[in-house]
């Protein structure tokens, strides 16, 4: 049995439903390019485990770079996650969380990618792109 969090979610449109469990109710945000291309925004991710999909079918998944890909809702367009393939876990989106009462915000990463238009003002962990890539170590560019 794992411990953690049961977590449950839906994408805009309910066709996808997605259950997971959180170690720890805790939110990172990513500043990059990339996550701002796809949401508007900094991604909103929770990390979670044991993940299972209802409407899988309604999944759009894209392979955003070589080790990681993207899912999305192919019928109303909301991001599910991001999954770093080979990886049992996944970077599930907070905004389709269904109770996200006691969700908060523990981390920031590529840092210095973020544009100057907003700031978070909750006080996190913070990493920068150069930090990021020598933790995880996947090659220079993006993620
Ligand atoms: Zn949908
Ligand atoms: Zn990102």
């Amino acid at each position: 049995m794992t411990q953690g969090i049961q977590l449950t979610g839906k994408c805009m449109c309910g066709a996808v439903r997605i259950t997971g469990i959180a170690s720890e109710p805790k939110v990172a945000a990513c500043h990059c390019d990339m996550c701002r291309r796809w949401t508007s925004g900094p991604y909103f991710e929770v990390t979670c485990k044991n993940v299972t999909f209802e409407g899988e079918d309604s999944i759009t998944k894209i392979r955003s770079s070589d080790w990681a890909e993207r899912g999305f809702c192919k019928k109303c367009g909301s991001n599910l996650f991001y999954h770093i393939i080979d990886s049992n876990e996944f970077q599930i989106a907070a905004g389709i969380l269904d109770d996200q009462s006691d969700l908060h915000l523990s981390l920031q990463v590529f840092v210095d990618r973020k544009p100057t238009f907003y700031t978070l003002a909750d006080k996190t962990e913070t990493m920068t792109a150069a930090e990021v890539y020598a933790a995880y170590a996947p090659p220079p560019g993006q993620n």
